[in-house]
């Protein structure tokens, strides 16, 4: 779907190595003092004084985890970026630094890995990321992206997974459920293509649950915000798998159990409209969708009136003691098992 508008291809063994990496990272800026040396020697050098030190990584693999038929690379470097950042902010730290490791094979010319950093460098700006190393090397196939992030807090700024206590409040950031159905649009729509590939997708009716598919963004303002409201959750993790798997490593971790109000799920009106036209249920996507990279946290009571009114949160339960087990309060007011089927899964 994605037309191939780049009109040379330079091939990538007219480069040696270190040309390339320079090529595609001389642009990048240092953002932080505690990048002491960054890309060019054996290793970068970074300097935390009195903070912890938080390290993240992620592996994400062509045909496993993207499709470069509707994946711009553009969009795939900043993912693979978010999906890094999403898990520090989860950690209630700052992200500071990454590196970025990548395999590929030569089917892709220079200007392909020009798109996939011009992704990255706009994340690390938006997000004040230093891009600190790297690693590259061939793959015989295909794309292979690895990020790891670096980030920093005080000691006792960190949050766990596993600190939530009963009647704690069960919070969500923005809406759920977006990026699966965005998924399912543009699988729908690869397809069609396939069949007449003259055939231009209109994907106007779905730029929203689209752009949380391809473009996601890790929530930094949620941990600005509650720095603000100065709110501390008693435990938190970032919505990569699906709702309900994320509320069960909280609570499994936490030793709690946790009852969850269907009717308290946020739902954007574009995930709930192409969830009917799919006939899928909403909840089930909300649940076990995935990739929408917001946060799941728990706070106690007394910060309730901080977080009521805020239009970025919303409180879908609260957790009881582990005998109480982990449940779905339906609208119809019945307890359902809360089960984690995954988006791995889903399809199956
Ligand atoms: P070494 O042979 O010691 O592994 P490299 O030649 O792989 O060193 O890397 C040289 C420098 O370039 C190092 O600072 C490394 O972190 C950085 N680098 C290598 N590949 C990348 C990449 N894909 N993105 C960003 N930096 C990279
Ligand atoms: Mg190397």
């Amino acid at each position: 779907m994605i037309e191939d508008k780049n009109q040379s291809h330079t091939d990538l063994s007219n480069l040696g190595e270190f040309a390339l990496i320079d090529h595609l990272t001389k642009h990048f800026k240092i953002h932080h003092k505690s990048t002491v040396k960054s890309i060019g020697d054996d290793a970068a050098v970074l300097s935390f004084e009195d903070k912890k030190v938080v390290v993240t990584t992620d592996l994400l693999v062509e045909g496993v985890h993207f499709d470069l038929s509707y994946m711009p690379l553009k969009h795939l470097g900043y993912k693979a970026v978010m999906v890094n950042l999403s898990d520090v902010y989860a950690m209630n730290a700052e992200a500071t630094q990454i590196t970025v490791s990548i395999a590929v094979s030569n089917r892709f010319p220079l200007e392909a890995l020009e798109e996939l950093y011009a992704g990255i460098e706009t994340a690390a700006n938006l997000y004040n990321i230093d891009v600190v190393g790297g690693d590259t090397t061939s793959s015989t196939t295909g794309l292979l992206i690895s990020v790891t992030a670096i980030g920093q807090a005080l000691e006792d700024e960190i949050v766990y997974r596993d600190g939530a206590k009963p009647n704690d409040l069960l919070v969500v950031s923005g809406d759920l459920g977006g990026a699966y159905m965005g998924l399912q649009v543009l699988e729908r729509e690869k397809e069609v293509y396939k069949v007449n590939p003259n055939n231009q997708p209109d994907l106007e009716p779905y730029t929203y649950i689209v752009e949380r598919q391809l473009k996601p963004e890790a929530r930094k303002d949620i941990i600005q915000l509650l720095k603000e409201l100065e709110v501390r959750p008693t435990a938190m993790i970032d919505i990569s798998d699906g709702l309900s798997s994320e509320i069960i490593h909280i609570c499994t971790n936490s030793k709690v159990g946790c009852d969850v109000y269907e009717n308290k799920i946020p739902l954007d009106p574009q995930v709930i409209s192409t969830c009917e036209e799919f006939n899928i249920d909403s909840t089930t996507v909300a649940l076990n969708g995935g990739e929408d990279y917001e946060l799941l946290f728990t706070v106690s009571q007394e910060d309730f009136p901080k977080i009521k009114a805020n239009p970025s949160l919303s409180i879908i339960g609260y957790i009881t003691e582990a005998s109480s087990g982990m449940h779905l309060v339906t609208r119809a007011d019945t307890k359902i098992e809360l089960k984690a089927q995954g988006w791995k899964n889903f399809n199956a």
